[in-house]
Parts: C-alpha cells; structure tokens; sequence
C-alpha cells in the first residue's frame, strides 16, 4: 500500500500519522520526490481502513499495492535509485562499465588487467575468486588467496571492486569488497539473501538462468526486506531452446525491470553470450536498451584463461568497446 501525501504536509499530522501507521506494526519508506512525498508500507496491511487515511487533510491518495514485491516497486520509489559503489554511481542516469576476467588467477594478471581496464575507463573493477564451477574438478577460484590480490588490485588503480560470494561464511572476507556479486545459480538462495540483507554493502543480484523477472524483484525484495536498499540487478542471459549461445540475452527485460522497479540494471553481454566478438555489438544494444551499466570479461590470454576464455575480450577490445559505448550514450542523449 502506499499513501500519497499533499504538497508540504504538516509536519505535525505526519508525524501522527505515521506513528499511528507504525503502531500497526507496518515498516514505513518515505520516498520524497521534487513535488510529492509518497509513504511505502510494507507489512500486513490487509486491516488498515484506506478511507480513513484517505480522509487526512495531508493525504491527496490511498493505492493498495498488488504486486508480491514492495520495497523494490517503483510504485513505492518512484525516482530511480542511485548505488555508491566506492566512488562509482550506478542508476538514475549514472552509467558504469564493470570490467575485469572471469577469475583471479596470479597477482600479475590482475594487476595488469585492473590497470589496462581502468585505463580504457572501467569505474568498478570485477574478479572472480569463489567460482561456482558446474565441473568439481575444474578449477575452483583462489578463493581467500584471490581476495587479497583483488584488494591488491584496488589499491594499486583506486577502482572499487566486485567479486562473487557463495556462501555466508565468506562474507568476513568480504569487509573491503565494495561490492558483492550473488551468482546465477545463487539467485534464489534466501537464506544467503537474507543475510545479505543485513550488511549494507551494495550487492549485485544476477538473474537466474530460468528465472523469470518477477523472481528477479522477489529475490531483491529478500535482500531490501532485511533493510539493504543497495542493490543492483543484473540481466546475464537466460536458458532457451537456443544452443548457438550460451545463453540467450533477454534485453527486453532492462526496460521492463525499470519500469516494475527503481533498481539500477546491469547486463553483462559475455555469460549471456559466451562468445567473444558477440561481446561488443551486444553491449551496445544493452545501452540502447536503457541499462545503468554493463558487466564484461576482459582477459589478457584468453586462449589460456582458466575460467571463461571464449567469451572473454583482450584490453584493447575493452578499450574500443568504451570508446563507441561512450559515443553510443552521448547520441542516445539527443
Ligand atoms: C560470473 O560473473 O563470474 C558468473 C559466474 O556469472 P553468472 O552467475 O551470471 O553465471
Ligand atoms: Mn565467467
């Protein structure tokens, strides 16, 4: 449900009121836009009498919420939510490129992928160190090891950094990441969410390869609920009948996800490709698509990378897709 508020409520009532709405036992978000203030109450409300509130001198409107997601509703949060990723910002008209390899694999690598990247202009820098491998016996990431040569990668360029986790026994390792990425096949993994939703770090939720979008917004609703509101969706392909790429793009899902939602979206073009020269003509229709950013692998070998080399790009690819994404932006602008 959400209440409408007039132009410049009296303080007084509104305070009334909402410690009238509190007392029954209702979480309030207030979302102040320009002109309109809007309270978002998030609980059983199947016992507040609408007309009663609507009968408020400060109330211009009473609309009950159908939708099962709440907190992540663009119906509570009309304006787009901006994410601080260090000294990044994702959403409301800021654009990230996240770039980096699929994993950590040496101390050498990273670093001079993460100088390469920043270089060519990546605001956040990714590696992957917990990998969720379909194989046991392929290779498993550097786990605590490759954190510390993401942190290493960090201090030498200042980028902020965004690294998977795949279980909450992890996340003291995570204290500097600034950015922590829930995996595909961890999307619906609620009990994770849940913790999650009691850090206050900036998560990146990837959508499940077949989940459907409304899933999508429960599982941030499951990190929201627990009072993190820095989350970042992330369209990563799904699974269709398609077997030519890896996954299949569903970029209709960035306009759909913001109109349902105030999240930021991102799409990463190379898990949902697979394929490294699809990487660049995608990225560019998932600008056009609207997104808030875009995720890419980026390795400097990857004929020989031990995670992901098909569809992972060469800096200098990384370089000339910034370059055209930049124009692409700056036309979509006119
Ligand atoms: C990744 O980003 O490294 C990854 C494993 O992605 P996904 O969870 O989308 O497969
Ligand atoms: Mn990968």
């Amino acid at each position: 449900m959400v209440v409408i508020l007039k132009e410049n409520p009296d303080p007084r009532q509104l305070d009334n009121l909402t410690k009238w709405l509190q007392s029954q036992n209702l979480q309030i978000h207030t979302s102040s836009g320009v002109h309109q203030t809007i309270l978002g109450l998030v609980g059983d409300t199947s016992c507040v009498d609408m007309d009663l509130i609507r009968a408020l001198d400060i109330v211009e409107d009473v609309v009950r919420i159908q939708d099962p997601f709440k907190s992540a509703n663009r119906k509570f949060h009309p304006l787009d939510t901006v994410v601080e990723v260090g000294n990044a910002k994702i959403g409301g008209g800021n654009f990230a490129l996240i770039a980096g390899p699929c994993s950590i694999e040496s101390e050498a690598q990273i670093i001079s992928i993460a100088e390469e990247v920043k270089k060519s202009g990546a605001a956040i820098l990714r590696g992957g160190v917990f990998k969720p491998r379909t194989s046991p016996y392929a290779f498993q990431g550097l786990r605590a090891e490759g954190i510390k040569l993401l942190l290493e990668a960090k201090k030498e360029t200042q980028l902020p950094v965004v690294t998977e986790i795949m279980d909450i026994s992890q996340l003291d390792l995570f204290a500097d990441i600034d950015l922590i990425q829930v995996g595909a096949r961890n999307m619906q993994n609620f009990e994770l969410l849940k913790q999650l939703g009691h850090c206050q770090k900036p998560i990146l939720l990837k959508r499940g390869f077949a989940s459907t979008i409304k899933e999508l917004l429960m599982s941030a609703e499951y990190i929201m609920a627990g009072g993190n509101n820095n989350v970042i969706l992330c369209e990563r392909g799904i699974r269709t009948f398609e077997t030519a790429t890896r996954n299949t793009l569903d970029l209709a899902a960035v306009p759909m996800l913001h109109s349902l939602s105030h999240l930021p979206v991102v799409v990463d073009p190379s898990h949902a490709t697979g394929i490294a020269r699809l990487v660049e003509p995608m990225t560019m229709a998932a600008i056009a698509s609207g997104c808030d950013g875009v995720m890419i692998e980026v390795h400097n070998d990857p004929a020989h990378a031990l995670c992901d080399g098909p569809q992972s790009i060469l800096p200098e690819q990384f370089d000339a897709i910034s370059r055209r994404a930049a124009i692409l932006r700056e036309t979509l602008k006119k």
